[in-house]
Formats: C-alpha cells, structure tokens, sequence
C-alpha cells in the first residue's frame, strides 16, 4: 500500500503515471498535481478501469511551498515525485521536509533567473533529511539517473577501480520537424547553449558551446556526430566513483538543429534576459517554447531509437579493463505503450523504478543522495522489468 503525489503533468510525467498504474502493486494510490488540473484530469480519464491503481487530481502551484504542505497534509503521501520543472525543487524538498514526506526527481535545480547547474542547493538540504528521517533522490531520469546507476553497477561488479568515464547520448529519432526540442524546450535549450565542460583530475574544464565534436557509431542507429556537453550527473560522479581521472557527456545532435540553434542565439532569441516588449517584460526564451512544438505532441511523429550509456576504463585486479553499458529504445514503441516519443519514456520509467526503491526500502536511508550512491542492483534489474532493458560490451570502440 503506498501513496505517490506526481507534480507536474508534461511529457516525463505522462509516462510516470503510466508506468506507475501498470505497477499498481507497490503504487495502490496516486494523486496527479500540477499548475493546469485540466491535464491531470485527462490522464485520470485515460487510465482509470484500465487499472487498479487509484487515481486523484489536484490543482496545485509548486513554487508555493503553502499550497504544496496543504496538498501534502490532505493526500499524506509517502513519497513525493517532482517531474514539474527543476525551478520548483527547492520549493517541493521544503514541503517534503515539512510534511516528513521521500522526495524524488529528474532533474537538479537551477535558478529560473541564471544558467547555473549544480548541486549545492540541494545537497545543502543533507543534514535537515536526514534529521526529519526522510530519503531524497536526485536526479532518477536516464541522464541523470540511470547513468549512474550504471557507474555504480560497473564499480561494484566489474572495476577495482574507474580512470575514465564518457556518458554518450544518441537520439537517433526524427520527428520531422526543421527544429523541435524533445523536452520541455527551455530547460532544454539553456542546457545546451551554456559553456561545454568536463571534469579532468579533479577539476572542471570548460569548453565553448558545442567547441568539442567527436563522430561514435551507435549500436541499432549508425554513425553520429556527437558533441561535449556540461552535465550535472558528472559533478556527482566524480565524487562518488573511485578513481575517476576524466568524465565527459556528449550528445548527439543533427545538423539542421544545429543551424537553427545558431540562427537562434546570433538574434537573441535564447537569451534568459528580461527585455520590454510593447510594454511588457518578456524572456525571449519562453517567448521561443511558446512558438515551438510542444515535446508531448512529438510522439506520434518521431521514428527511430535512442541509445544511451556509458564506456567505463579503468583496472581489475592489476589489468586495464574496458566495458559499455547502454539501453536502446525505440520512440515508436513508446508511443503504442504510453503515447509518448522515448526521451519521455526514458526518463519516466526511471522516475518511477527509484520511487519504487524508495517504497519498498531498497533505497531508503535519511538523507539526500544521487543514485549512484545506492545499491544499483535491484534497479537495474528493475530496468530490465519495466522497459528499459541494457546491453553490456566488453571490447567497445573508445571515444578518442
Ligand atoms: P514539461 O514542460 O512537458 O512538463 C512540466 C510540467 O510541470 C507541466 O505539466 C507544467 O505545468 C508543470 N509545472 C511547471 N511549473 C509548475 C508549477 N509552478 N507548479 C506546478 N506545476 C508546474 O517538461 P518535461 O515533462 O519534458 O520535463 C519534466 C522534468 O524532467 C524537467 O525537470 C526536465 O528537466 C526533466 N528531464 C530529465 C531528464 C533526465 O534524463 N534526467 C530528461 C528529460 C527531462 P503546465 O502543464 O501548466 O505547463
């Protein structure tokens, strides 16, 4: 018997709750809360009679830490599963702390008003968890989420210790569109238009935009140029994996959105800044998601596969040894399984997998942690359960 309150109700969030109704064992409740209620009723309609899982709504504003301690006090929840915006996850951790409520997301909080990605405000919430004796989980998408637990996977089984770590990001999927993002198309353009980084003895390299290219060729989607990208999973990774000399994470991206990227930002159409538009303050870049396609309605467009994962180095018992982990999915399985294209899909399934780790007490310890740091066994098997299956290679061709 557990109760999950879901905020949010976007691309990630329609597969969370798809995923949590085909689960009803371990999910017997769940109550859909997000800004627009409208569209939290529309996956109650779709779902309900189809499965045992019982289904609420609510209306609630997650930047309101008031509203949310209500909510939580009236649903008594007990865990909660932020897939609103990374712009709410202070607010949501605050409510959690207060209603003593298991916290999990996708995503690391950033400041709406700057493009700054790292951990600090959360992990400054440590001490308080793990006095209240409540368990958070940051970042239990794909990437981050099961990219490290597949770090985590390759350290406890395969390494004595990691040197070497490139996370590799394919999106072989076409939606026919000249420029569309895959998810929500703000968050998405801010990661991808800030300064490139990785991390190199201990310290952060930083590159240009898109400075570094490298061309891999993926398993089940062929040849594809690939660029270096900052990433939050690798600040907590270098922590945490043993050993790590250098961790990269590069992205696959086609041409055309490159060029309309440019385009893009060579006109100020990215930018985060407020300027006055016919006398109102607008930010061009949510000007921008406004005209773009929504990701949610990519689905039933977009044909081919993603693959994801990671090509560790390192050393086993005096030897260099190399191995790959990595999951392919196809975006139009997704769509017949849950209506959505696989970016949603992969970060969903997970978001659903570590929430239910949380509630079965695989992974429950007061505190706040990243996946990595939790025992990825019965998550990876999970992953094979629920959709998300892994290949493993050992002899990969290596990046450079
Ligand atoms: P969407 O924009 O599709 O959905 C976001 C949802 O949050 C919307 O339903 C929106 O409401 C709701 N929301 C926004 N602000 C508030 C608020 N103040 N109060 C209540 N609800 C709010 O985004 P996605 O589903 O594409 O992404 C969800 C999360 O997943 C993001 O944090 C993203 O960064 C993360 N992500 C993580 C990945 C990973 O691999 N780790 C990969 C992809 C995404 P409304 O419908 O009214 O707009």
């Amino acid at each position: 018997m557990s109760r999950a309150l879901i905020i949010g109700a976007g691309g990630v969030a329609g597969v969370v709750i798809h995923k949590c109704c085909q689960n009803s064992e371990v999910f017997t409740d769940i109550c859909i809360a997000s800004r627009t209620k409208a569209k939290c009723d529309k996956f109650k309609e779709e779902l309900q009679g189809k499965t045992k899982t019982n289904i609420t709504t609510a209306q609630v504003n997650a930047d309101n830490v008031p509203e949310l301690v209500a909510l939580m006090k009236e649903y008594k929840p007990d865990i909660c599963i932020n897939v609103a915006l990374p712009y709410q996850d202070l607010h949501i951790m605050d409510a959690c702390l207060e209603c003593k409520v298991d916290y999990l997301d996708t995503a690391n909080y950033e400041p709406e008003d700057t493009a700054k990605f790292e951990y600090s405000w959360q992990w400054a919430y440590r001490e308080r968890f793990e006095k209240a004796g409540i368990t958070a989980v940051l970042g239990s998408g794909f990437d981050p989420g099961v990219t490290g637990v597949f770090c985590a996977y390759a350290q406890k089984h395969y390494f004595d210790e990691i040197n070497y770590i490139d996370i590799l990001d394919c999106n072989g999927g076409d939606h026919g569109y000249p420029f569309a993002t895959n998810f929500n198309p703000e968050i998405n353009i801010r990661e991808v238009s800030a300064k490139g980084s990785y991390i190199q003895d201990g310290k952060w390299v930083e590159t240009e935009p898109m400075e570094i290219k490298r061309v891999y060729n993926f398993d089940q989607v062929g040849e594809k140029d690939m660029y270096l990208l900052h990433h939050e999973e690798l600040e907590s990774l270098a922590l945490n994996i043993k050993g790590i000399k250098r961790i990269r994470f590069f992205m696959t991206f086609g041409q055309s959105y490159l060029t309309h990227l440019k385009c893009l930002e060579n006109v100020g159409m990215t930018s985060i800044e407020p300027i006055m538009y016919e006398g109102k303050e607008i930010v061009p870049l949510q000007f921008l998601k406004a005209v773009l396609p929504d990701p949610a309605s990519l689905g039933p467009r977009t044909k081919g596969k993603t693959n994801i994962g990671c090509i560790f180095q390192g050393k086993k018992d005096g030897k260099d040894k190399t191995y790959y982990v990595y999951n392919v999915c196809d975006h139009q399985e997704c769509y017949k399984e849950v209506g959505s294209q696989a970016i949603s899909y992969t970060t969903g399934v997970p978001a659903m997998i570590g929430a239910m780790m949380v509630l079965t007490g695989k992974w429950k310890k007061p505190g706040v942690y990243n996946v990595e740091e939790f025992d990825p066994d019965p998550f990876m098997e999970a992953l094979n359960k629920w959709g998300l299956p892994w290949t493993e290679n050992f002899n990969p061709v290596l990046v450079d």
